[in-house]
């Protein structure tokens, strides 16, 4: 464990370490270690100043950019606690973030509209409800850069609440201590082998967890520079990897689909990216394609906010095993510390092969889910957190993901990955996304109803059908196949399957 460290202990000491070099690249900004300590102190003493103390939550609604990291240090300074907020949140989910965290401040983009913010504010009695403006920064400034006097904070305490996607339900706030994160920080180090030459793209938002463990973290820990861009941007992408030369990086499945599908690109295979993580499902042909066209490594990961993205991790120098049946590449095996069980409706382990609920063990679980006890117990029972989701192991104990729980589809007495169908359907040519989900059918459990989305041309659904047939046992056939324009997705780009069976069930009323 790291007993009294946090990560703002760990930035103090990497800036008398790492002085001048860059912590941070943003646009034409550069930010050294030395200087990534004084603005954090100056926020720190900002939030003094506002009445804030040890154990407060400050709600921080920003988009990507350094005064998320200016936030997340200078809170910890001070023992307050950071919740990252969605910027897509509407004023309703803002209300409900801030109520139910207790939050005692705010601080959000300017150009948010803040018209309905003031009054909710108002209403919760907040300390302060402040955009991160020019006016902002310059009372930042104002403040000393020097130390704040050191408050006792522990590993133990927590850094950042941070509510789960809702992907599947409320979402729920997931407690993470100073631990949580330098362990995965040191884990991401050792699993990527990376090192203080290293610099981390991020295109992701840092109010998602994917950005601030595996990422983040890993450069303030071994001492690297963090390149952050505000967001993916299609028509820039190779122009920013030339001009900041980033070495690692961090995707979802949806960008390494549009970036095959660019034309190409003069930098693209002169640059210095040598492996890029990516979490949920990316099919074999993309990989191989993408890693020889790019050649850049692609690895997956496996995590969940309530467990720090560090749980099932890929090795570093292995080639993943394909499953013989599915031709579904393995998400790894447990990381350094882990140990992850396969476990039945009555909580007994599974042999080898067989799909059961993936259960974690280790210094990466989260603390707990804030004010809900009784999820918190459903979720960590014993020491195991409970993932919501389906998977298998072989005998070397690499692991397979098969699907979320409340995905898994039902035909007939016999269990469907979503996650295998939408493998089979996306070689179809011509397919450029697909996603399936079960829905209520009284003569078989469940229908199977393929979403397919199209590149360019029509395809025959014929044809589909019968590469289908071709490719998937009966039972795991779709019913019906429909064409959508647009997938609804969580801002990290999951696609939202609730609102896809919510869809389908009205559609057939
Ligand atoms: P909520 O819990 O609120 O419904 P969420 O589960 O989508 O939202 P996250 O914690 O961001 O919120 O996502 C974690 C989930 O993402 C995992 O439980 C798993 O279902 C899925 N996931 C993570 N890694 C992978 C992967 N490599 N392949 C497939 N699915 C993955
Ligand atoms: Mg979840």
């Amino acid at each position: 464990t790291h007993g009294n460290h946090t990560i703002y202990t760990y930035l103090v000491k990497q800036a008398e370490v790492y002085r001048d070099k860059p912590f941070l690249y943003f646009r034409d900004e550069s930010i050294s270690y030395a200087s990534m300590l004084e603005r954090s102190n100056q926020v720190a003493h900002w939030l003094i100043n506002k009445g804030i103390k040890k154990g407060d939550t400050v709600a921080v609604m920003s988009k990507n950019s350094p005064h998320f990291y200016d936030l997340w240090f200078g809170c910890a300074a001070i023992g307050a606690i950071i919740l990252p907020i969605n910027t897509a949140s509407t004023a309703r989910e803002l209300e409900y973030f801030l109520s139910h965290s207790d939050s005692k401040a705010i601080l959000y983009d300017e150009d948010f509209k803040s018209n309905d913010l003031q009054q909710v504010s108002d209403e919760l009695q907040l300390k302060t409800c402040h955009s991160i403006s020019g006016a902002w920064r310059k009372e930042v400034k104002a403040c000393k850069k020097d130390f704040v006097e050191m408050v006792s904070v522990s590993g133990d305490d927590v850094c950042t609440i941070m509510y789960t996607s809702g992907t599947t339900s409320m979402p729920k706030g997931v407690m993470i201590t100073h631990e949580n994160y330098l362990f995965a920080g040191h884990s991401s180090v050792l699993y990527q082998g990376l090192s203080s030459y290293d610099r981390y793209l991020i295109l992701l938002p840092l109010f998602h967890a994917n950005a601030q463990y595996y990422t983040s973290m890993a450069m303030l820990v071994v001492g690297g520079t963090i390149v952050l861009l505000e967001k993916f941007s299609v028509s820039t992408f190779w122009e920013d990897v030339e001009k900041y030369k980033p070495t690692v990086s961090s995707f979802v499945a949806t960008i390494i689909k549009i970036l095959l599908e660019l034309p190409v690109h003069p930098y693209e295979r002169v640059h210095a990216i040598r492996q890029i993580g990516y979490g949920l499902f990316v099919n074999k042909q993309d990989i191989e394609n993408f890693q020889s066209r790019f050649g850049i490594r692609l690895f997956q990961w496996y995590g969940m906010t309530e467990s720090i993205t560090t749980n099932i991790v890929t090795p570093l120098y292995e080639n993943m095993p394909y499953d013989p049946n599915t031709g579904i590449s393995a998400i790894g095996k447990p990381a350094l510390g882990h140990e992850v069980k396969m476990v039945d409706e009555n909580g007994n382990e599974v042999p080898p092969f067989t799909a059961g609920q993936m259960i974690i063990k280790g210094p990466s679980l989260m603390k707990g889910y804030y004010k809900n006890e009784e999820a918190t117990r459903q979720t960590i029972r014993t020491g195991w957190l409970y993932t919501g989701d389906q998977g298998y192991a072989n005998h070397e104990g690499y692991i397979w993901f098969v699907d979320r729980d409340k995905d898994v589809i039902k035909r007939a007495g016999e269990n469907v990955s979503s996650i295998e169908v939408e493998n089979v359907i996306s070689g179809f040519p011509g397919i450029s996304d697909c996603a399936v989900i079960g829905v209520p059918d009284k003569l078989r459990d469940e229908s199977i109803i393929a979403f397919i989305q199209t590149a360019h041309e029509t395809i025959s659904l014929e044809e589909l059908q019968s590469f289908c047939e071709k490719n998937l046992s009966y039972f795991k056939i779709p019913q019906a196949f429909q064409m959508i324009e647009e997938f609804p997705r969580t801002s990290i780009g999951k696609v939202k399957k609730n609102v896809l069976r919510e869809r389908y069930s009205q559609q057939i009323k």
